[in-house]
Order: structure tokens, then C-alpha cells, then sequence
């Protein structure tokens, strides 16, 4: 069933667990990971990037996202990511988005507070979910890239002062993670996360969620992450289970490959977010 990112965050609070936003590019990767979803019996956040918005796909899988979320019996959010203006933020509502991210990190910090509430006003309007981000997170994905002469480490100064005058639904902070694939294990900074978690009540999110170890995963779920994404793990499970199959020149063989490795990737990280283990 389709759902808002608050509903599917409050039943991670409750639950102590992080629910995954994996990006979606194309239709069998929708399919896939609701496939997933299903059989893990678990929400799932589907995404949509600026790599596919790019690609003129937003409305084609917000659509797409929709038809499926609507058949499917697990809690399905349809969600922008890194969204980076209110006129992206107004097409994915229009499109039937229930949950967008608005995406003010190059901004100074007051704009990011005003193009937040002003993202919250628009979402509000039709009853979605708004994801606002402090901090930066590094690395490139999408064409988001980190400006190198900013602070990236979220501050917990900037986290009162933003609550104070937004109220959003999801909080991203950079606390060194990053796009892509990590060169080596993260860096992340545990300590930072617990002390922003001591001061928000806003539920965290964990950008950069491919290539973080399974113990990294579950410190930062213990100290309140309730979101974390996974883009670049999953387009390289589906060019994997294609590449597999190339040999066999049969449309579907492929397509089915590419389908799988999301399939096993998408109920291997689900389970790792909801139960703090790989098994
Ligand atoms: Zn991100």
C-alpha cells in the first residue's frame, strides 16, 4: 500500500530499526525490490535520484512506483531524492510522490531553513512527507557533489537552531559518510550521531548506505538512525546479474539476471537494517 515516509518512520521508531530507500532507475528494478519488500514483509522507500530525473523518468517512475506501490501489501513510500528546487519539489508531488527530499546543503544555512519550510508548506498541502539535510555528505552521486571549502560534519548547533524553525519528517546529516563506494572503511563519526540524536527528535537518516560494514550499520540504527539509502549497490546488482547473462543474447535471461541480484541484494540489506543481522 502506498504510504508517507512519517508513517513508515514512526513504525521504525517504534521497532528500534532503519527502513532502506533504495533509488529505483528503471521499472525491474521496481519490481525487484518490492519483491523483496514482500517477502521480507517489511516498508520500503522507493527513490527516485537526480541521475533518473536527468534521464526525463521522473513522472514515467513516480507512476511506474505508484501502480505497483497501490497492488503491493507492504507499506511503500515514493520518494525524491536530494531534491534541488521547489519546482522538482512540485513536480514529484504532482506526480504523485508521497515523501520528498529537498536538498539546501549548498545553501547558506538560512536558506536551507526557508527552502525547507517552504518544501514543507507545498508537501503539506497534499498530506507527503519532507526530508531535510545539515551537513554535507561527500562524494558524488548524481551529479551531488561536495563543495570542499565547507564544514561536511553536521552540527548539533545547526540541528536546534534548524529545528526550531522547521519541523520536518527526516533529518540527513553528514557525519562522514558519502556517495558511491567507500575507498576503504568510512569514517563515520558515532559520536556526533549520539549527540544529534540527544538533541532531535526528528528521525535520522544515513545517506551513502552502500559499502558501510554490517557492525557500522547497527551501531548507527542503535543511535537513531531510521533511514538509510542505497543507490549505487543496487544499479551495480542489476549491471551484474546482466552482465551474467550477456552471453546468452536473450532479452528476458538477462533481464531476469539483473532482477535477481536486486532481489537478493535489496532482502540482504532489509534484513540487516531490521534485525542487525546479515543472515
Ligand atoms: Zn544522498
Amino acid at each position: 500500500m502506498l504510504t508517507t515516509m512519517k508513517e513508515v518512520l514512526a513504525f521504525a521508531e517504534e521497532k528500534k530499526t532503519a527502513i532502506p530507500a533504495f533509488n529505483i532507475d528503471n521499472m525491474e528494478i521496481v519490481q525487484s525490490i518490492l519483491k523483496a519488500a514482500e517477502e521480507e514483509n517489511y516498508p520500503v522507500i522507493l527513490a527516485v535520484g537526480q541521475a533518473a530525473i536527468k534521464d526525463g523518468k521522473l513522472a514515467l517512475l513516480g507512476a511506474c512506483a505508484r501502480v505497483m506501490a497501490e497492488k503491493s501489501p507492504v507499506p511503500v513510500v515514493i520518494h525524491l531524492d536530494h531534491g534541488q528546487s521547489l519546482e522538482q519539489v512540485r513536480l514529484a508531488l504532482d506526480s504523485g510522490f508521497t515523501s520528498v527530499m529537498i536538498d539546501g546543503t549548498k545553501l547558506p544555512f538560512e536558506e536551507n531553513i526557508k527552502i525547507s519550510k517552504e518544501t514543507l508548506e507545498l508537501a503539506n498541502a497534499v498530506g507527503a512527507s519532507v526530508e531535510a539535510e545539515l551537513g554535507c555528505i561527500l562524494g558524488v552521486e548524481d551529479d551531488i557533489s561536495h563543495d570542499d571549502n565547507k564544514p561536511f560534519l553536521v552540527r548539533t548547533e545547526d540541528v536546534l537552531a534548524f529545528n526550531k524553525e522547521v519541523t520536518v519528517d527526516a533529518l540527513a546529516i553528514g557525519i562522514g559518510n558519502a556517495h558511491g563506494i567507500y575507498k576503504g572503511l568510512p569514517n563515520l563519526d558515532f559520536q556526533r550521531l549520539s549527540e544529534v540524536n540527544d538533541i532531535s527528535n526528528v528521525p535520522l537518516v544515513l545517506h551513502g548506505g552502500s559499502g558501510i560494514p554490517a557492525d557500522m550499520i547497527q551501531k548507527a540504527i542503535s543511535l537513531g538512525i531510521r533511514k538509510i539509502n542505497v543507490a549505487t549497490e543496487i544499479r551495480m546488482a542489476y549491471v551484474k546479474g546482466l552482465t551474467k547473462e550477456v552471453e546468452s543474447g536473450d532479452f528476458y535471461t538477462m533481464s531476469n539476471a539483473g532482477k535477481a541480484e536486486v532481489i537478493a541484494l535489496a532482502k540482504e540489506k532489509i534484513r540487516l537494517f531490521k534485525n542487525g543481522n546479515v543472515q
